[in-house]
């Protein structure tokens, strides 16, 4: 398997580094033939290229097998004119990445401040309310005068379909429990379609149970019993949102592990960002981004029917689950290492598993 790795930005170079540790370990001990072929986007891209992102280095990913793409200042990249632009919107839509899978669990060994749980985000990708991808060229957000601006919300069949399958087809292999996310009481016409066709997607679905609940009650439930949920599916602005919640209520937003999945295509990125107050200081928490990396192993197993692939990816959960009971972690989750330290140790624990 060829992955295209991308740092990225803030403390992207450091859990990057980490994470490309562990990545040749588990490829050592599963013996998966893994080939990582380093590049840069970003700020670092930005300097050397004069753009983020480039077209020759989509050409690399589109003929790779995979991409790990580090978090990036996505803040600072306000003008694509300037090269100025958002590398995970430019992968998510030039790829076509619909699917954004979040998981988020507690672990024993951490505090789980409100029980134990283990649910899924499944987040459109593509469309929403997303100004920088849900037209064809240029934005979807206006400035009507300087005091008047209109954003627009896109929602479309295909991509209420596609999404709804995804979230069907993993709670199959979970707890067969999908709860709907949306705004129908206020967006009549488009959250209104979304629920009805995750309920017609659900009909080829028999076994799993299925309710719905609107956004700003969900941030309610979830907080309260997060353990009602299994997997959840909502629209992007929607999802980005909630799952940033989930990631935290698990413990930290350094263990929300992401994948960006299409039909031919898949990133692994952190749930978080840049994180640009810890950059630099060893202190990041490297998880995030390595169960990612663990994420896409397990999406090409799927996809090519490789078991070593699929226990890879369960070794590198089961480590890191042991690694955060064991406190072998950084201080956002219990521990006293540094990432560089967390990282020898994942590895000295996935080898001798
Ligand atoms: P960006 O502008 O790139 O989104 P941000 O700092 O606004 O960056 P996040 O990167 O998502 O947003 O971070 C929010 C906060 O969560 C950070 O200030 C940081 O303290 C914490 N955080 C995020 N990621 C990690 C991590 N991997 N390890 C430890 N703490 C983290």
């Amino acid at each position: 398997m060829k992955i295209i790795v991308l740092p990225g930005d803030g403390i992207g170079p450091e859990t990057m580094a980490t994470t490309v540790e562990v990545l040749e370990a588990v490829s050592r001990r599963f013996d998966l033939g893994l080939e990582l072929i380093h590049d840069i986007a970003g700020h670092e891209s930005l300097k050397r290229h004069g753009s983020t992102v480039t077209p020759a280095l989509l050409e690399k990913v589109r003929a790779a097998d995979g991409l790990m793409l580090g978090p990036m200042a996505t803040y600072d990249f306000k003008d694509e004119a300037r090269g100025e632009i958002n590398p995970s919107k430019f992968f998510r839509k030039s790829l076509d990445l619909y699917a954004n899978i979040r998981p988020a669990r507690t672990y024993p060994g951490m505090p789980a401040r409100l029980g134990e749980f283990d649910l899924v985000v499944v987040r459109e990708n593509t469309e929403g309310f997303y100004a920088d991808r849900n037209i064809e060229s240029g934005s979807s957000e206006m400035l009507i005068t300087p005091d008047v601006v209109i954003s627009l919300r896109r929602i479309t069949r295909l991509c209420c379909e596609r999404i709804a399958r995804s979230a069907f087809e993993l709670a199959m292999t979970r707890d067969k429990h999908v709860s709907i996310v949306h705004k129908a009481n206020v967006l009549k016409i488009a959250d209104g379609m979304f629920i009805d066709i995750c309920h017609e997607v659900g009909q080829e679905f028999r076994e799993v149970r299925v309710d719905d609940f609107i956004v700003d009650a969900m941030m309610a439930h979830v907080v309260r019993a997060p353990q009602r949920f299994d997997v959840i599916v909502t629209t992007n602005m929607f999802g980005d949102i909630l799952s940033d919640l989930t990631a935290e209520l698990s413990g930290s937003l350094g263990l929300g592990g992401s994948l960006n999945a299409g039909s031919e295509h898949a990133m692994g990125q952190a749930a978080h960002g840049s994180a640009p107050d810890i950059a630099g200081q060893n202190i990041a928490n490297p998880f995030s981004l390595i169960l990612s990396a663990g994420m896409l192993l397990g999406w090409y197993g799927q996809r090519k029917g490789l078991q070593s692939f699929l226990d890879a990816n369960a070794a590198i959960e089961k480590t890191a689950a042991a690694a955060v009971a064991a406190h072998e972690a950084t201080r956002d989750v219990g521990g006293t290492l540094g990432t560089r330290e967390t990282g020898a140790a994942f590895v000295a624990r996935l080898l001798s598993a």
